[in-house]
């Protein structure tokens, strides 16, 4: 089958997974196989032609729908998923563990303002974690406030699941933002006061050790009760790391105890298109799971919200906020991630719609975290 279609381009799972990274992002004409199965994209199968055609009637579709869903990707250790709480804080600041860095890969294209890296992390199975967890990161070098102490622990948001990028429990992946330090009167770059740890994370090399410590966090822990839940995430930047986990072990990954069937829908803001954050993995899940997964894009700098202003992700919240309303009415958990400046925009706008509706967004609000729908976790 493979050879009849002559352009197919076969590509492992570690490495097709991983499609969004731009580094190593390649064009895959339109075809993908994925574990020896075929999968041809919905837009590239003009079913509605083939119907019409007494050629195709009654044999093709069958076939047709079964190729346009991508198989999952087998995970392990299956023991992964026995423990019953999360692990939390393994490795302490005074005793980190080593690890050792993959890779790293830009995400973002040259237009982009600044630049956000994905980086892989080998731990050899040793600091576990679960989706929405964080890991602490020690970087190398001298505390200036307290010397002949270490630097303070910095917290980075774990982007991968708990299996890693390559599936086998041995890797974490982080997404980080190179922290740089513009001069408020001359607007040049200062690079004397460079942010200590994104800078070390971003200009890190394969093969170089890295101390970490944790996981820890609770607040964005995937909650499984229900594997039919409703799940709103609302990410600003590398505030989508989180999702990016959770929507792996939806749609990615053959996880045997979590068999995904409910909506996740993904509202991610970034300044314009080439700051955008593993969209081809997020494009891909549309693409397989239209009816499981909705992915909505803010660009600050390229659109304009209804007003004529910049478009943020609380414009696109209010856009659906009556459909918003409803699944957070009907048990829908919201998240929100991402730097500490994105929520007051979004309460005023999930304040204003509540108003309209004749409804006191407090008391919502006050509702939602009592029945634990409602988890923040802003920087
Ligand atoms: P620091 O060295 O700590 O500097 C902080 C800032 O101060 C920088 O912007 C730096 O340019 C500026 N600065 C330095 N010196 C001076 C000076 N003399 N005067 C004025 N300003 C100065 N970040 C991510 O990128 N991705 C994540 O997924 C992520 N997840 C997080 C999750 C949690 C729960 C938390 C709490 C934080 C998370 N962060 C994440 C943020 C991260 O922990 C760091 O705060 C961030 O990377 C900056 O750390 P740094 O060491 O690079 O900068």
């Amino acid at each position: 089958m493979a050879h009849a279609l002559g352009s197919l381009a076969s590509v492992s799972p570690s490495v097709a997974a991983d499609a969004s990274l731009r580094k190593t992002r390649f064009k895959i004409n339109n075809n993908l196989s994925f574990d020896n199965k075929l999968w041809i994209p919905m837009s590239s199968v003009n079913l509605k032609s083939r119907l019409s055609s007494t050629k195709y009637r009654c044999k093709v579709v069958p076939m047709s729908v079964q190729q346009t869903v991508r198989s999952k990707i087998p995970v392990q250790p299956l023991e992964l998923e026995d423990a019953k709480e999360p692990p939390l804080n393994l490795y302490k600041p005074k005793e980190p563990y080593t690890a050792t860095i993959v890779s790293v890969e830009r995400l973002v294209g040259p237009n982009a303002p600044g630049e956000t890296c994905h980086i892989v992390i080998d731990h050899g199975g040793n600091v576990p974690y679960w989706e929405g967890q964080s890991y602490g990161v020690i970087p190398p070098g001298e505390n200036p406030k307290k010397p002949g102490s270490p630097h303070n622990v910095r917290l980075y948001s774990i982007a991968s699941t708990r299996y890693g990028d390559s599936f086998d429990g041995k890797t974490a992946s982080l997404c980080v933002r190179r922290a740089v330090y513009y001069d408020a009167e001359t607007g040049k770059e200062d690079p004397s006061k460079k942010g200590v740890c994104s800078n070390f994370l971003c200009d890190s090399k394969p093969g170089d050790k890295i101390l970490l410590t944790g996981p820890s966090g609770k607040i964005m822990l995937l909650p499984e009760e229900d594997p039919n839940a409703t799940h709103i995430m609302i990410a600003t930047g590398t505030g989508v790391a989180p999702f990016r986990g959770y929507l792996r072990r939806m749609f990615m990954e053959a996880v045997p105890t979590y068999k995904f069937g409910g909506l996740a829908w993904l509202f991610l803001g970034v300044a314009n298109s080439d700051s955008l954050l593993y969209d081809d993995e997020f494009t891909g899940y549309l693409k397989d799971y239209p009816d499981n997964f909705r992915y909505d894009r803010a660009l600050s700098r390229e659109q304009k919200n209804k007003n004529g202003g910049k478009m943020y992700v609380q414009d696109k919240i209010e856009e659906y906020s009556d459909e918003i309303f409803k699944l957070l009415d009907g048990g829908a958990h919201i998240y929100f991630c991402g730097l500490k400046g994105m929520m007051p925009g979004i309460q005023d706008t999930l304040k204003r719609v509540a108003e309209e509706r004749g409804e006191s967004w407090d008391t919502k609000l006050s509702q939602l975290k009592k029945n634990k729908q409602w988890h923040v976790e802003v920087y």
